[in-house]
């Protein structure tokens, strides 16, 4: 029996035998802890029946992990150097498709329709490129994907980010944008000391549940985004002087002025303490104020 991809000795023996050379700029931090691994698909709870999409293999380390536990796995990998290793490391495994991409412009429908037609569920399983999480995370939520949740392992300061609850210090576009799809919650935190090379920040495994409908219901996606966008554009600003400034040319101050009226918002108080739901309602007024063409 092949011994796990993801023990120190495997790996450094992989690297050495293709000569592999770590990218900074494509956020290449390998795990080497196979705990950490069951933890991560444990946390995804990824059955027999689950189809996994995953993003960056790198050596398979992970791959390896899911192909075990899931009916398949469909992998989006950057790096053209690690085509010849995956297809080594991950030969015994016949249920594992690497597709040789650039997720963020990858067609992530199709690859669903092509490779999933017969799963109970799906499941985003990932130990991101951190110079990227942020895109990556957005598109996978705003393109409306048949998925059930996400599980990821990323800077532990974005997880917090994610997560936070209004009235805190992390509090801000980016938790607004991801709770409006899906459940988040923080399940892992992990050392660097998993990593090779050991990445500079803390890491943590986020995991985001998707909601059946978003939590809120706004008439226009798109606007709704906008406007808590602007409202976070300067965060010592007022949520009125943040509107006036950064929402559109056509949003002037009397009518902004009503719009947060009409929603029973304090002109003066600041994005971070407004809830999903106040920012719903704000985005409802303004659009019956300015509408789209
Ligand atoms: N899954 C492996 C593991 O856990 O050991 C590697 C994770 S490493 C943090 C990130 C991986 O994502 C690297 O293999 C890198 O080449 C790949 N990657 C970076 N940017 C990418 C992109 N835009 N699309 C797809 N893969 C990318």
């Amino acid at each position: 029996m092949m011994k796990d991809i993801a023990t120190p000795a495997r790996t450094k023996e992989i690297l050495n035998k293709y000569g592999f050379s770590f990218k900074k700029s494509l956020g290449q931090n390998f795990l080497i802890d196979t705990n950490v691994l069951r933890n991560i698909v444990d946390a995804a709870s990824v059955s027999e029946k689950t189809g996994v999409i995953e993003v960056g293999p790198g050596i398979g380390a992970l791959t390896e992990q899911l192909a075990k536990r899931a009916k398949k796995v469909v992998s989006f990998e950057i790096d053209q150097r690690l085509l010849p290793v995956l297809d080594e490391t991950l030969a015994p495994y016949d249920n594992v498709t690497i597709i040789h991409s650039d997720v963020l412009k990858a067609n992530i429908h199709e690859a669903i329709k092509e490779n999933f037609q017969d799963v109970d569920d799906i499941m985003v399983v990932a130990n991101l490129p951190y110079y990227v999480t942020t895109p990556i995370l957005m598109k996978l939520l705003e393109e409306h994907l048949p998925i059930r949740g996400i599980v990821v392992m990323i800077q532990a300061e974005v997880a917090d980010r994610i997560a936070a609850k209004p009235g805190t210090k992390d509090y801000g576009a980016l938790s607004i944008a991801a709770q409006y799809f899906a459940e988040a919650e923080r399940v892992l935190t992990v050392p660097a000391t998993v990593f090779v090379p050991q990445p500079r920040v803390d890491s943590a495994v986020l995991r985001l549940t998707i909601r059946k409908e978003p939590a809120v219901n706004v008439s226009d996606e798109s606007y709704f985004f906008q406007v808590f966008h602007a409202c976070f554009a300067n965060r010592r600003k007022t949520i009125l002087n943040n509107l006036v400034h950064n929402l559109g040319p056509k949003e002037r101050k009397p009518e902004i002025e009503e719009a947060l009226d009409e929603a029973g918002i304090d002109p003066k108080r600041r994005g971070e303490t407004l809830s999903l739901e106040e920012f719903a309602a704000l985005s409802e007024s303004l659009l019956k104020r300015f509408p789209r063409s």
